[in-house]
């Protein structure tokens, strides 16, 4: 079980506004979003880093940006175009240690990013 806050969320035991979720993921919009659509897509299971992925998970990373795509659909920005970032440690900015897909969209996204 992880102890992080997205953890709590994936277990109910926090609450946040959940958009979609099945067996393996969830996803909820971010506290602090950085454009009209700004969805976090976690698994239930706790990983801390991309850099922790084993081959095991291989199959639900696949599902993590299944769902990612179906939030986008369902988000109404499938065919305009969004973003998906996964930050990994200090220098890309992770600050909540359990895995989490950002899916943004809903205007027209700089880049290269900063
Ligand atoms: P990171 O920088 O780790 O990739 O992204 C963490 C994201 O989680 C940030 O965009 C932040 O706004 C969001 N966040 C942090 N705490 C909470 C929370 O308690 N609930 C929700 N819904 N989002 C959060």
């Amino acid at each position: 079980m992880s102890d992080t806050i997205f953890g709590k969320i994936a277990a109910g035991e926090v609450d946040a506004d959940v958009v979609y979720q099945d067996d393996d993921c969830v996803a909820f919009r971010d506290l602090n979003p950085q454009a009209p659509t700004h969805i976090l897509v976690v698994p239930r299971k706790p990983i801390r880093t991309l850099n922790d992925v084993t081959e095991g998970d291989a199959e639900l990373v696949g599902k993590l940006f299944l769902a990612a795509a179906k939030v986008a659909r369902q988000e109404g920005i499938a065919e305009r175009g969004y973003r998906t970032i996964i930050n990994c440690n200090a220098e890309a900015g992770q600050t909540v240690f359990h895995l989490h897909v950002h899916v943004i969209g809903g205007r027209p996204l700089r880049w290269p990013p900063g």
